[in-house]
């Protein structure tokens, strides 16, 4: 096969071991950079140029899209599809996965557990908006944050409201969720391809921190998981149509709670943690799954 992988970084640890993966199966690989693609977009053949020529022949690509480039990353995943190549994730389930509140719609019309959450756009009725998502302690999400960074305890009524009414007179979208307690500071990342979770780790911040994301100082460690925390992670990923995803759960006394459903889950931590080949386990899916791909019209949210 002829493999695209959508990266800004041929030196990034998840890019490399895709690379290498596929050449150790035989496979053509190229790493592209999005944003040095440019596109006719208005041809009944749809092409995709870089530095100079045309990229076509493709049979794959795999998009490895950073939230700073969501816009134009999925454009140019979306003109590969549109190519008929397969995508190992479509654009629509990313740009779907990387709009936090849109994702937690879609979860619960499918009866995904998450943590009770509410959104408000005005700051008239603060105190309301805490008292329908339990009461203090809450935690308070900027919609565009990544990596923890937006991510607030505000440990009391009054502290909430200030971050709330502060947040809110920036003009900045925020979720307002449930503090759950009972998670301990840890996290669970579930990585899912297709309809399995291949591997697990559990995230755990450092003394004092309530996120436990790699970047804010966060450990990793092999876990086991229950069947419903896989069916669970299985459920959410579908919901967003991603065939592969790193869906983030929180262990609450009322069972396992998504958080979050990753598009481009980083390759590193996990197969540290666990010891295993994740990156050989995508290029084994995509062999058994790639085939023409073909644009549907018609959206599911
Ligand atoms: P980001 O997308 O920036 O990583 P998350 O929503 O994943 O933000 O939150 C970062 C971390 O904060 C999580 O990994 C988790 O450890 C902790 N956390 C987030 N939401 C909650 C919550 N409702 N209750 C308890 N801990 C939470």
């Amino acid at each position: 096969m002829k493999i695209a992988i959508l990266s800004r970084n041929p030196s990034l640890y998840s890019t490399r071991r895709l690379v290498e993966e596929g050449l150790n199966r035989g496979h053509e690989v190229r790493v592209v950079d999005v944003l040095h693609c440019y596109m006719n977009i208005t041809s009944a053949k749809p092409s995709i140029h870089y530095h100079g020529e045309t990229l076509d022949g493709f049979d794959v690509v795999i998009p490895r899209i950073g939230a700073s480039v969501t816009f134009y990353g999925t454009a140019v995943l979306r003109q590969f599809e549109m190519m008929g190549v397969f995508p190992m994730n479509e654009s629509v389930a990313i740009s779907r996965s990387r709009d936090k509140l849109r994702s937690l719609q879609l979860l619960a019309r499918k009866g995904v557990g998450m943590p009770v959450t509410g959104f408000a756009n005005k700051p008239d009725n603060v105190p309301e908006l805490i008292k329908m998502v339990g009461g203090a302690p809450v935690v308070i999400k900027l919609l565009q944050g990544t990596q923890g960074i937006g991510v607030v305890l505000a440990e009391t009524r009054k502290a909430a409201e200030s971050v709330i009414e502060a947040f809110m007179g920036l003009k900045a979208d925020i979720l307002v969720q449930e503090f759950v307690k009972e998670a301990g500071g840890a996290d669970i990342r579930c990585f899912v391809i297709g309809d399995k979770v291949i591997a697990a780790m559990k995230r755990q911040a450092l003394e004092g921190e309530f996120r436990s994301n790699l970047h804010r100082g966060g450990t990793a460690s092999l876990v086991r998981i229950s069947p419903e925390e896989r069916r669970t992670a299985v459920a959410a990923a579908k919901a967003m149509g991603l065939n592969v995803a790193g869906v983030d759960l929180l262990r609450s006394s009322r069972g396992p709670l998504v958080m979050e459903v990753n598009s481009s889950p980083g390759l590193e931590g996990i197969e540290n943690a666990t010891g295993k080949n994740v990156a050989g386990l995508i290029l084994n899916w995509i062999e058994k799954n790639q085939k023409p791909h073909k644009t549907r019209t018609k959206g599911t949210g």
